[in-house]
């Protein structure tokens, strides 16, 4: 099922269980939720403490009362489990549940999130009360998605963690034997001769061993996901049809989405961007990113925006106000992209605590008559006709490659440029070669499908896992055209380097070139490349390759060894051509490059009519969706008359988009 409701879910993070001593509110708070045209309510994400107040002693009143009012009042609850953050009973008489740090040192009681991933006891707590709470609910009206825990993340290095790892290191590699070699052991005397020798890599203890550190985020990937299943099991027994999904955090690193996507029904992450009162096209660039990188992960299918701040946040050092427009085009972004809901951490400001001066729809004074409230109402309004995307997947002909694994690859091994290696920054930049033409695309991990792409740019893919290059080969045999970079297909799964010359693991004769030195450059340093009769700058990293079958695009020119080396190169190879920039570009070979092959292979924008610098367009279902992040008011000259279903007017020609103003247009 690609839908769960008609309309676009607009809602946010709710918590009477705060106000559980001045019930009276949760009357206004439903008074004030039909004003914002919101229709959902995600409850309960940290309300353990309320709901079990001592072990066994279970208390729903409140919880009850409160899925009665959203019933009565016609709006979706998405129920959360508790998980996220723990009563201290459990921590005072389960010490085992609290999390181990890095040090080997254990947490005590505090926070959230604080809690070991593999403790039977937690498993055991977790899964109880996520019982209690759908036989509870089951067939109540309001309930309409699970909202498992809140932004898994971090890791344990207890005792127990570091035995289940231990375990799941036998299962992956079968013999200390083969681990010692995939590990490259040997280095440093390292051989291991019994499993209990292995732990966590430390600080104080291993940390040089780039297969270690990449196997210890592997397993805590697995450890967080099997958490997640034993969390989910009551419920998909007792509330089968009831969508699942989990909130996840941005390019967070410490674990990969990738594995969770096949066990949620709904991708959903929580937006933050870095918006700022002027140009925000670099951050609407690096949104949308990441955007189509969650809406990738299900092949298209809508996602969630759990979180979002209807105004400012509160954990950066200057927490800036935004001008109204700003937060209503980010959310109109999200939709566009492929978001089925808009939805605020957080509905009302809690009045003490640590977030209590993170933005919120209900502010302290308690009313509407605010400039955020208006703008959420506003914004609820245009959400309530939109109903023709709910549901609505996007298609692309291109894909950017930008891979979890390799991200934690190119941040582990040591050497090159070890201060700018950017791995995100630099799939961002390929990125913007397509968001700015307003080509569609998407994100994709090395272990997706990529036959459905006609084109597909994965720079930087230093780690190439067993099974890629050969997907790479045939993908690229089959007709597709395909874009490495500087340091491609230097390491397998484990780090190990490919032997026999790079970029390796068999891809050399794809790209037809040998990449015999890497070079690293000060800041401030370029060597220069000559490509279609422009001259480029290169930074950070060069590779100095000699062509073997392919044919040079473009050239250093850079005296000494780089003279006369190629810089850029294609390859014809089978039915399809594989492209090598040996190179870290810069934004402005990006764009031509990728506009190059764009308007030969004809992929087609989303618009037929041209973008200024700093206006998006995305098309969804019927509806196109044209934003102006510019900072800026922006002209564009439509090709047709459309209807804009926000304004509910007829629009042609030159139509001016005020700063941060969008139109959607049938
Ligand atoms: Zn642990």
């Amino acid at each position: 099922m690609d839908k769960y409701y008609d309309r676009i879910i607009h809602g946010g993070d709710y918590n009477p269980d705060q106000w559980v001593d001045t019930k009276e509110i949760w009357d206004e708070d439903m008074r004030l939720m039909d004003l914002a045209k919101v229709n959902s309510a995600t409850v309960g994400i940290f309300a353990w403490s309320l709901l079990e107040p001592e072990e066994g002693v279970y208390n729903f009143g409140w919880l009850d009362e409160i899925m009665d009012k959203l019933a009565s009042h016609g709006k979706k609850a998405i129920l959360a489990t508790p998980s996220g953050a723990r009563p201290p009973w459990m921590a005072q008489k389960y010490p085992e549940v609290l999390r181990v740090e890095e040090s080997g040192v254990r947490n005590e009681y505090g926070v959230r999130h604080n809690h070991c991933l593999t403790s039977p006891v937690y498993r055991e707590k977790t899964a109880a009360i996520n019982r209690m709470l759908a036989q509870r609910y089951k067939d109540h009206p309001a309930l309409f998605m699970w909202h498992i825990s809140n932004e898994y993340s971090g890791e344990c290095h207890c005792e127990l963690c570091q035995k289940a790892f231990r375990e799941w290191l036998q299962k992956e590699y079968g013999t200390l034997d083969r681990l010692n070699f995939k590990w490259w052991n040997g280095f440093w005397s390292h051989r291991f001769t019994s499993w209990d020798q292995i732990s966590s890599p430390k600080y104080r203890g291993e940390n040089h061993v780039p297969a270690l550190r990449l196997a210890w985020r592997r397993f805590t990937t697995q450890q967080h996901l099997s958490f997640y299943l034993n969390e989910i099991a009551p419920l998909r027994e007792i509330t089968p049809d009831v969508p699942v999904t989990t909130n996840m955090m941005r390019l967070y690193k410490g674990i990969d989405y990738h594995s969770f996507a096949p066990y949620v029904d709904v991708i959903s992450w929580d937006n933050y961007p870095d918006w700022t009162n002027g140009d925000n096209t670099e951050s609407a660039n690096e949104t949308a990113f990441v955007h189509d990188y969650f809406r990738s992960m299900k092949d298209g299918k809508p996602f969630y925006m759990m979180e979002s701040t209807p105004s400012i946040v509160n954990w950066k050092g200057v927490n800036r106000q935004l001008k109204s427009g700003v937060q209503e085009l980010s959310a109109i972004q999200a939709v566009a992209h492929g978001a089925d809901s808009v939805q605020y951490f957080q509905w009302r400001k809690s009045r003490g605590g640590h977030e209590k001066f993170h933005g919120a729809v209900v502010d302290h004074v308690g009313h509407e008559n605010t400039r955020v409230f208006r703008d959420v109402a506003r914004l609820g309004a245009v959400l309530e006709k939109l109903d023709a995307v709910v549901g609505a997947r996007t298609t692309a002909k291109a894909a950017i490659l930008y891979d979890r694994e390799n991200s934690w690859a190119v941040d582990f091994f040591c050497g090159y440029h070890r201060d700018r290696r950017d791995y995100d920054k630099v799939c961002e930049r390929w990125y913007r070669a397509f968001w700015s033409r307003g080509i569609p695309v998407d994100v994709i991990s090395a272990d997706q499908d990529f036959d459905r792409y006609d084109l597909i740019a994965a720079p930087f893919l230093y780690m190439v896992r067993a099974g890629t290059a050969e997907r790479i080969e045939r993908y690229v045999r089959g007709g597709g055209r395909w874009i490495g970079t500087y340091l491609t297909g230097i390491a397998d799964e484990d780090d190990l380097c490919y032997l026999g010359g790079f970029p390796g693991g068999g891809l050399r004769k794809v790209f037809g070139v040998w990449a015999e030195e890497t070079d690293s450059l000060d800041e401030g340093e370029y060597n220069l490349v000559s490509f279609g009769g422009r001259t480029y700058r290169a930074e950070y990293t060069c590779d100095v390759i000699h062509a073997e079958g392919a044919t040079a695009l473009g050239e250093y020119r850079t005296a000494s060894y780089y003279a006369g080396t190629p810089a850029v190169t294609k390859n014809a190879y089978g039915n399809g051509e594989a492209y090598y920039v040996a190179f870290r570009p810069q934004q402005d070979f990006i764009d031509d490059f990728c506009g190059g092959l764009i308007d030969e292979m004809q992929i087609q924008p989303d618009a037929a009519f041209p973008l200024p610098e700093g206006v998006s367009t995305r098309k969804r279902g019927e509806l196109l969706f044209v934003m102006n992040f510019g900072g800026e008011e922006k002209t564009v000259v439509l090709d047709r008359e459309y209807r804009d279903v926000a304004a509910d007017r007829t629009v042609s020609g030159e139509i001016t988009l005020p700063e941060n103003g969008y139109l959607i247009l049938r």
